[in-house]
């Protein structure tokens, strides 16, 4: 077994393709805006925060749900938008993560008698990210090609589930427009306008919108309701991400690569379960997930790994060992190393390397493979070609920095 230094995993450079904005905040910035914008929270400390909201670990996934509310309610101000998304750039650079994907659901944020439009929202995202993009690339030890550069793609998300109270104030209206329609149709309605919206906002402000993906409750919803909405993306040339195979079983995954055309799956954890298949069509399961495995591992279609989270958010999975993790890297699936919520989860990427490398045996090429991934599977805001320079670049980095911890194949 390799073994890797905190030091060495901390300076590589690593990606971040799954890292909700609403789940990212810093506690001190996230007490700061609740005050200026008079939102009731249960504690105005770090420390009481921590205790009661923000915890290590978690009694069930709506517990762990709970502080969104805070952290969404904050981010209806476009000031506190662009400063959010500036921090969470910084606090990225700071552990040597070249490149980040962020996603968050415009929808929740909106609110237009605030002057919350789907257009004002990701314009704030985007200054935020692009001053902090700018102050690293021009930094001299980027210039001088010390350090690779850092980039940033925004992935837009659709709420597969949202209700008339309590999501947003848009969300709130678009029901009442649509009382005559059923639940289901509103849903779908509702990810096509934004799907619509981020296409638009992208080919005409140039604001790197690079994907769109699916989140909220995954039972009941699955990724094949929202088909048509997957169907823009794909005929606009936008990337796609689904979560699935988080909370449902493998079908779900199945539906989001044949019927949504994903790139990359968010967690995919249900993937190796036979016992969560819930189609009835589906009469050998064993043969159904071995067949899924070897599919998904063929296509190279990336899974979006998140372990303290899903350690977090799922009471079956007792120990990190017993992660399906295991699984993906003898499939040698193609994968990549992501926090999810880097204050809700309580982490950040070093931490998520440091916890796969401690409890699961990767060898150096492997663990190279990994990286790599979050940069070739990336949906970077650029061709292709440029895209591949970069990280052709960042994995040369990548060599300089094991031969510099001495790290070296066993
Ligand atoms: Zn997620």
């Amino acid at each position: 077994m390799t073994k890797y230094t905190e030091a060495f995993i901390k300076e590589m450079p690593k990606s971040d393709l799954h890292l909700h904005l609403d789940g990212s905040l810093r506690i001190p910035t996230l007490i700061e805006m609740a005050k200026k914008n008079n939102i009731k929270m249960p504690s105005y400390t770090e420390e009481g925060l921590r205790e009661l909201v923000f915890k290590s670990s978690y009694a069930n996934l709506g517990e762990y749900l709970h502080g969104f509310q805070y952290t969404c309610a904050v981010l209806r101000d476009l000031e506190n938008i662009e400063r959010v998304c500036y921090e969470l750039a910084i606090d990225n650079q700071k552990e040597n993560v070249n490149y980040i994907e962020v996603r968050f659901a415009p929808q929740l944020m909106m609110d237009a008698d605030a002057g919350l439009t789907m257009e004002s929202v990701m314009k704030a995202a985007y200054k935020g990210f692009e001053a902090a993009k700018k102050e690293y690339n021009n930094h001299s030890d980027v210039v001088n090609g010390l350090r690779p550069e850092f980039n940033y793609g925004i992935i837009s998300c659709a709420m597969r589930k949202f209700g008339p109270k309590g999501y947003s104030p848009y969300y709130t209206n678009f029901y009442k427009m649509m009382e005559f329609s059923k639940e289901m149709e509103v849903l779908k309605e509702g990810a096509l306008q934004m799907v619509k919206a981020a296409v638009k906002i992208r080919d005409e402000k140039a604001i790197p919108i690079v994907s769109i993906d699916l989140a909220g409750q995954e039972d009941g919803y699955p990724p094949g309701k929202f088909k048509d909405v997957y169907a823009y993306a794909h005929k606009n040339f936008m990337h796609k991400t689904v979560h699935a195979g988080e909370a449902y079983g493998a079908e779900s995954i199945f539906q989001a690569i044949t019927e949504c055309y994903a790139d990359r799956i968010g967690h995919g954890y249900y993937l190796f379960n036979e016992e969560k298949i819930t189609d009835p069509t589906i009469t050998d399961k064993k043969k159904y997930i071995s067949d899924l495995i070897s599919f998904v591992a063929d296509k190279r279609t990336t899974i979006e790994v998140c372990l303290t989270s899903n350690l977090q958010t799922n009471p079956e999975i007792k120990s990190i060992k017993e992660h399906n993790f295991k699984h993906m890297l003898a499939n040698r699936m193609s994968l990549t190393i992501c926090t999810d919520n880097r204050l809700v989860s309580d982490t950040n990427v070093s931490r998520e390397f440091q916890l796969a490398v401690d409890n699961f045996d990767i060898s150096l090429k492997h663990l190279k493979d990994i990286v790599a991934y979050g940069f070739k599977k990336s949906f970077y805001p650029g061709q292709y070609i440029e895209k591949r320079n970069w990280a052709k670049n960042v994995m040369k980095h990548f060599d300089k920095v094991a031969e510099k911890h001495g790290m070296t194949e066993l």
